[in-house]
């Protein structure tokens, strides 16, 4: 490889690193966006130009067929569905990774010798590689509803996933000792079956923290095979993707108020929801209210805050409430969006809502910010949220999702929840608040109820 090659790889190792820090903030996303673009055309267009040319229309025919498929799958994919798209795009990437690697160990195997190193690396790509790509594949099917979201538990399921651990470690050492292509594909169905195995047992709420997970894997998969290759894009490339997703999970599990091994281990959901989850609401009442009673109660407030929820996105009404938020504020309302780290179903899904609908950034507020806030509070309109806000997170020991912060809307004067039912939010358990006296109840679609809100604030 020429020198000139190496620099300009490094050039788009650099973009991937400016990438990273433009994306950490709403307002440098976009261009960090472009920068990391910009950078994987760079090492792409370099990779072509150093390749064979027999190879070259391999390589053009794979691009092509990548292309047509991704471009309209990114396109069309839903905002509500993007998960079970990451998901299945990283599938891809670990699927690959193994490949890159099982074909680096069949050279190896026809007289191309390796070092050991370079077998260790090789062996890396392939177990990392399958496990991520099953894990993918059964996280897609569970977001996607094609399989149950509920945790697939039978007895002595850990023994078993922990047999097929030591088989692979095991397989895996005598893969590096001395090359065995027949061995190595062994190698390959157990980390298959393994990432089926380890990802079954995750409940629906846990698996976009599981992708995450999968995803660093694959960056690390993707890293062994840039040793072997000699390819430093392809390390530092993998690495960023392998330490920054292993960020992302520590930082999800702790917005939830849990371990990784409680996440991975855990089997959460599989509890029975408790009374009047069912959607009933057992024999208890609630208060529902009419929109003209809370338009009226809203104009006439100091401040409101917003606590966005995954029911915003699934009604896409980002845009209705932006339109409310700003009538109040035409009529001197201070208006406030608390967002929960863990609000909807991935990662920063209410600040990408909210950008969309061109909330101003000074309006949002981290839940931490937010918290002291809500005792000040008139209104906390709880638009499709619910989870985030379940004060059984604070106050009950006993509850599976006991130690996730919470936003404390039961703290402002008035609670108001937009929903279409009783039914309870992901992690599939009652919520007290919805009987607290200070709640009133707007039932319906989000959308709609934010709709008929502008309307009666307009006349209020
Ligand atoms: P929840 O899933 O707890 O609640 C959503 C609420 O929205 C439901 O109660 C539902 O009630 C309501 N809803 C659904 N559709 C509509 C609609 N069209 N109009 C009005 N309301 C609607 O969401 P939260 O955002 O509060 O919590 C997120 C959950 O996801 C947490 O459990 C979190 O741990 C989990 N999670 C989040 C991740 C992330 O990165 N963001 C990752 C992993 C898990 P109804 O059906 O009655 O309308």
């Amino acid at each position: 490889m020429t020198a000139a090659l190496h620099w300009s790889y490094l050039a788009a190792a650099v973009c991937f690193i400016l990438a990273l820090r433009g994306l950490s903030g709403p307002r440098t996303a976009r261009p960090g966006n472009l920068i990391g673009a910009f950078g994987m055309a760079l090492a792409l267009a370099l990779t072509l130009s150093a390749t064979h040319l027999s190879n070259l229309v391999l390589l053009i025919v794979a691009m092509a067929v990548g292309v047509a498929i991704g471009v309209p799958v990114a396109r069309m994919v839903r905002m509500t569905a993007m998960p079970q798209m990451v998901a299945a795009f990283n599938g891809v990437g670990g699927g690959a990774a193994a490949l890159v690697a099982l074909a680096d160990y069949i050279r190896s195997s026809n007289g191309v010798a390796l070092s050991t190193g370079n077998r260790l690396a090789v062996m890396l790509g392939v177990v990392i590689g399958c496990i991520s790509f099953a894990g993918s594949v059964v996280a897609f099917a569970k977001l996607q509803e094609l399989i149950t979201g509920r945790p697939i538990v039978y007895p002595g399921q850990q023994v078993v996933n922990g047999v097929m651990g030591a088989a692979a470690l095991a397989l895996t050492v005598t893969a590096i000792i001395g090359p065995h292509v027949g061995l190595v594909a062994i190698v390959g169905l157990i980390a298959l079956g393994l990432g089926v195995a380890v990802v079954m047992p995750i409940g629906g709420a846990d698996v976009p923290v599981v992708i995450s997970l999968l995803n660093s894997l694959t960056g690390l998969a993707v890293a062994a095979s840039g040793f072997v290759l000699h390819n430093v894009v392809l390390i530092v490339a993998g690495t960023l993707v392998g330490a920054s997703g292993t960020l992302l999970t520590r930082m999800m599990s702790q917005a939830m108020g849990r371990s990784l091994a409680n996440i991975i281990f855990g089997a959460f959901g599989s509890v029975s929801a408790v009374a009047g989850a069912d959607g009933a609401g057992g024999e208890r009442t609630v208060r529902s209210g009419t929109a003209d009673d809370i338009g009226t109660l809203l104009a006439y407030s100091n401040r409101v805050i917003v606590v966005p929820g995954y029911g915003l996105a699934v009604a896409q009404a980002q845009h209705t409430i932006r339109e409310l938020a700003d009538l109040l504020e035409s009529r001197g309302v201070e208006v406030i969006y608390a967002i929960h780290p863990v609000a909807g179903r991935m990662p920063g899904h209410m600040n990408v809502l909210l950008a969309e609908a061109d909330v101003p950034y000074e309006q949002l507020k981290e839940m931490d910010e937010a918290n002291p806030l809500l005792p000040s509070t008139d209104v906390a309109l709880v638009v499709g949220a619910n989870d985030v806000v379940n004060p059984a997170a604070r106050d009950s020991p006993g509850s599976p999702i006991y130690g996730m912060p919470i936003i404390n809307v039961d703290e402002a004067g008035n609670i108001i929840f937009l929903k279409r039912s009783m039914r309870p939010g992901f992690a599939g358990i009652d919520n007290e608040l919805l009987y607290n006296p200070k709640t009133t109840l707007l039932f319906g679609d989000a959308k709609d109820s934010l709709s008929k809100l502008v309307a009666a604030v307009k006349t209020a």
